[in-house]
């Protein structure tokens, strides 16, 4: 019986392991499918500046118009694009489709609303990079401040091919964003290493900060981190008006949240951009 049982417990571990292998499959061929049928599309985030209420930034985030389980999000694809080595594709993908929405934007408005692009981990440690970003932008005779990467906390480890990545990025101008701050685990002195622009807080510390002061401490600390560093402040995931409330008491330079609006399409921010009178206006450069 024992045996028998041992057995039973194998073999629906293998069915179990088989299918898993087999989703997996057509996965990888379904996303092969769609980045060679333009079924990856950006929608748009806006990060607003807390001082000027003016547009900060805008976020791209991929979606998946999936031909049968409609529109995907990017936790269901984007790790799997990153095991299988699609990662690169998809981002050359983002990266045009998200320079094409600025040339239009920048023949409706007369300027180029800068977009923060997420960028993956593993792909810092691919030399190629920093010519696929540059070849992009001189395609779209775009200059390098149309762009701040991302690059999740998650990811910060010492790393010299990675630094080495970022720091070129950076004397070429294009501005990198720690991603997902306090989930990971940088530490102060990698922080420190003078390698990015701006920290944007996670979501999951932004949420009730108005409702708990340790909360509103653990944002405050980070906030004074940031800036103690030289680094904007930008918080993700703000849904509600105390929340914004207490940010802009904080100090925080900007903030992105579902209560200024979802992530939108191209088409959608030109209409917003329309509509608010302060988001009509190419950020002003300061001197550092
Ligand atoms: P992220 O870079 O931290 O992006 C912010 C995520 O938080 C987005 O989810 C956004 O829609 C969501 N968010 C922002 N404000 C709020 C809010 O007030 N409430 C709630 N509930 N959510 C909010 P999304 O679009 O599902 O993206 C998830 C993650 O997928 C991103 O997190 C990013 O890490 C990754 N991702 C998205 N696009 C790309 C891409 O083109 N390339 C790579 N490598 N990763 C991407
Ligand atoms: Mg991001
Ligand atoms: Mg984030
Ligand atoms: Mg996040």
């Amino acid at each position: 019986r024992a045996k028998s049982g041992g057995r039973g417990r194998a073999e629906r571990f293998d069915d179990q392991y088989a299918a898993e292998a087999s989703a997996r499959l057509r996965l990888d061929a379904e996303l092969r499918h769609a980045l060679a049928n333009d079924e990856l599309i950006c929608v748009y985030h806006p990060e607003i500046d807390l001082a000027t209420g003016g547009l900060y930034a805008l976020e791209a985030l991929v979606r998946w118009q999936h031909p049968s389980r409609g529109m995907l999000s990017p936790d269901d694809f984007v790790p799997h694009a990153e095991t299988v080595g699609l990662i690169g594709i998809l981002f050359e993908q983002v990266l045009d489709q998200v320079l094409t929405a600025q040339d239009k934007w920048l023949d409706e408005f007369g300027w180029r609303p800068t977009v923060a692009v997420n960028v993956s981990p593993r792909q810092l440690t691919n030399a190629r990079l920093v010519q696929v970003v540059l070849t992009a932008l001189e395609a779209h005779d775009a200059p390098a401040s149309a762009l701040i990467l991302e690059v999740t906390e998650t990811a910060l480890v010492d790393d010299s091919v990675m630094t080495g990545t970022l720091a070129e990025l950076r004397r070429h101008g294009v501005a990198v964003a720690v991603d997902d701050f306090g989930t990971g685990y940088s530490s102060v002195s990698r922080l420190a290493d003078r390698h990015w622009d701006a920290l944007k807080i996670d979501r999951s510390f932004v949420a009730g900060i108005n409702e708990d002061v340790a909360r509103e401490g653990v944002v405050h600390a980070m906030i004074a981190l940031a800036h103690a560093l030289h680094l904007r402040a930008i918080a993700e995931g703000v849904e509600d008006e105390p929340t914004l409330t207490k940010l802009r008491e904080l100090g925080c330079d900007a903030a992105q949240g579902y209560l200024f609006t979802r992530p939108v399409d191209a088409a959608e921010i030109s209409k917003m951009i329309i509509r608010c009178p302060e988001w009509n206006a190419a950020p002003v450069i300061t001197a550092a």
